[in-house]
């Protein structure tokens, strides 16, 4: 391998600039809308990019939606208000943003401060005190935990100006992110571009558990664009404005997290990140998952599960095991109503990476959308016996109220209605004892005198044949775009040519991943080879293998460099009428088999009913390599 990732700067700079000019030139992305100059954060995917992107949503509903009998929906992305007001999206989904005040140029605030932190780290400026560089590497740390405020001040204390110009930063205030539009042609019906999928299923959970026999644990998933109206995009497919999410809604009994299937992941042990080894400024470690959860460290086993899937899952993809790690949410990063969150982070040239978010939201979402449309968003536990339950009654007498208070009467009567137990007992002992009592009314603002006429409290015995609750839900969220950039550059590399005078580029995909599974190639430009290919070609579409042929008359090295670019993990040579080669993408290694025996052997090892090391036995082979 001439180039790789992880070493130094300039090191790192030039295997991205490989990596990308390989994806760009072989049509894996672009730019979107280039022949008009492009438009900052949107791109295309061309022909290999999405066969991998169809690859790696095949496998996600395999590994998630099929093994879990998930069930999934698909809502529309122009979404009308009053649901993201429900969902708090309209009033909070906000970065914070500084402008250059001189010529208005908007930045996230956030990325200025660890841009200039990261700079002086990584220059190592002789300047900087050890004392300072730990202080650096804090900021760094506790980043994403910064109030507007905070993030104010660090900004004014390290004096960091815009960019571009040297001139001048605003204070940081908040941007909403979503893409805002009016539904119908009137204009009066505000509607926004859905930030995340995850509203839709929330906004269907009557129906979804009804449809699931009124049972709870279950989830509902979702794949499908969000939009977010980034204020920089930047660092290519990692951040931009619309994008591939793939959502998991799992919804279960808060009084009972557990999960059926954790002891199938509890075994696994990878790079953890919990809060406070990031805040005392200790690295990940790696942990055993059944552990993290025993400990506490990870909030529940549901929870749990689902870090280990996703581990699984991202590992499964080609994703190195080794620049992946959970970092668990800082105190303030994360949202208040959530119980606990961990991020999958993928480290690639650009640093750690948020992939896939993972997070125990309760029961919040369900509570709003249940508050702003009046439909009950909640399940139900059938008790199997009747459980006799005591019930405090209020019961103003309203006629009395309206004699005293006049109209201040209702306001009276609500105030007593909602007393919690505790007040209302010890109301009705002071009535008891004293007659009357002093009552404290908010809505009002002042004390009133109540007496024993005025209100009757008394405790009912009543029979309940259920508990009502709102469930808790657990959102793992994959970025589908992210994930398959880091994958692109785990699986680079580059080897010299024969003549050693050539790097050549290679994607070391998983045949699951890889775009095309195998390619044909007639070895020279005859009549007769041409045709086994065909044939050939007609038997894998038969078989369901996708396959590329490529009859051009370039030299055989050429042309398995050219696979070798895209990834295709095996070439199908025609040097017979009988018998081809296979050769392996990155060992280079040939074997010989009849032509009618080909398909069935790239679909056993591409679908991984075998290994190549198992055909390398089975058919003895030499040990061939090609010329390149
Ligand atoms: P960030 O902090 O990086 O802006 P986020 O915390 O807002 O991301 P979430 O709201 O948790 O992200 O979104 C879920 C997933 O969506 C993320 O894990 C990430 O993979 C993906 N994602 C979020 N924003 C973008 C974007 N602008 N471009 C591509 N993927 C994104």
């Amino acid at each position: 391998m001439a180039i790789n990732g992880d070493s130094n700067v300039i090191n790192r700079d030039a295997f991205r600039q490989a990596v990308v000019n390989t994806l760009e030139r072989r049509l894996f992305y672009v730019p979107s809308f280039k022949i008009y100059g492009g438009v900052a954060g949107l791109y295309d995917y061309g022909p290999p990019g999405c066969a991998v992107k169809a690859n790696v949503l095949a496998f996600w509903r395999q590994h998630f939606v099929l093994e879990e009998n998930m069930l999934e929906v698909d809502c529309p992305c122009v979404t009308p208000e009053v649901v993201l007001k429900a969902s708090g999206h309209v009033d909070k989904f906000t970065d914070l943003m500084v402008k250059d005040e001189k010529t208005g140029t908007c930045y996230r605030a956030d990325h200025l401060l660890k841009d200039f932190c990261k700079d002086k780290l990584e220059k190592k400026d002789i300047n900087i005190t050890a004392e300072k560089a730990a202080e650096l590497k804090h900021v760094l740390a506790v980043l994403d935990d910064l109030s507007a405020e905070e993030l104010g001040e660090k900004i004014r204390e390290y004096g960091i100006v815009a960019p571009d110009t040297k001139n001048p930063l605003s204070d940081p205030y908040p941007f909403n992110l979503m893409f805002q539009t009016s539904i119908g042609p009137s204009g009066l019906s505000p509607g926004f571009m859905r930030p995340e999928t995850a509203q839709g299923i929330f906004v269907n959970f009557k129906d979804l558990y009804y449809y699931n026999g009124n049972k709870l644990p279950f989830a509902a998933a979702q794949i499908g664009q969000a939009f977010r109206n980034e204020i920089s995009p930047r660092q290519g497919l990692l951040r931009v404005r619309e994008f591939t999410l793939a959502e998991i809604e799992h919804f279960v009994d808060p009084e009972d997290k557990s999960h059926p299937k954790f002891s199938e992941v509890s075994n696994l042990e990878f790079l953890m990140f919990p809060r406070e080894k990031q805040v005392s400024g200790e690295p990940a470690k790696r942990i055993c998952l059944g552990e993290a959860v025993s400990k506490g460290i990870v909030n529940n086993e549901t929870l749990g599960y689902f870090i280990g899937r996703v581990y699984l899952f991202l590992t499964y993809l080609g994703i190195d095991k080794d620049r992946l790690r959970f970092r668990q949410h800082l105190a303030n990063e994360m949202a208040h109503y959530a119980a606990d969150c961990w991020d999958a982070e993928i480290e690639c040239s650009y640093g750690w990476i948020e992939c896939v978010g993972i997070a125990d939201r309760s029961a919040y979402d369900l509570r709003a959308h249940t508050d702003k449309s009046g439909v009950p968003l909640v399940a139900h536990e059938k008790f199997a016996e009747p459980r006799e339950v005591e019930k405090l009654v209020i019961a103003p007498v309203k006629k009395e109220l309206g004699l005293a208070f006049k109209g201040d009467q209702r306001m009276v009567c609500e105030a007593l209605e909602v007393m919690s137990e505790e007040e209302a007992m010890e109301m009705k002992a002071n009535l008891e004892s004293k007659g009357e009592v002093e009552f404290h009314v908010c809505t009002l603002a002042k004390d009133v005198t109540i007496n024993k006429n005025m209100v009757t409290i008394s405790k009912e015995k009543k029979k309940e044949y259920q508990r009502v609750f709102t469930p808790s839900v657990i959102e793992p969220s994959f970025g589908i775009g992210r994930i398959i950039y880091c994958l692109y550059e785990h699986s680079f590399y580059t080897r010299p040519s024969k003549t050693g005078d050539e790097q050549l580029n290679v994607f070391r995909f998983p045949p699951l991943v890889a775009p095309i599974k195998c390619t044909v190639f007639p070895l020279v430009q005859n009549q007769q080879y041409e045709e086994v290919a065909k044939h050939i070609s007609q038997i894998l579409t038969a078989a369901g293998i996708s396959y590329k042929i490529d009859m051009t008359g370039t030299s055989i090295g050429k042309r398995y460099a050219r696979t070798d670019e895209l990834g295709v993990p095996f070439a199908i040579t025609v040097d017979s009428t009988s018998s081809v080669t296979i050769r392996e993408r990155d060992s280079k290694v040939q074997i010989r088999v009849n032509v009618e025996e080909v398909a069935s052997v790239v679909k056993e090892v591409t679908e991984g009913q075998s290994t190549w090391n198992d055909m390398l036995l089975k058919y003895n082979a030499p040990t061939v390599v090609d010329d390149e």
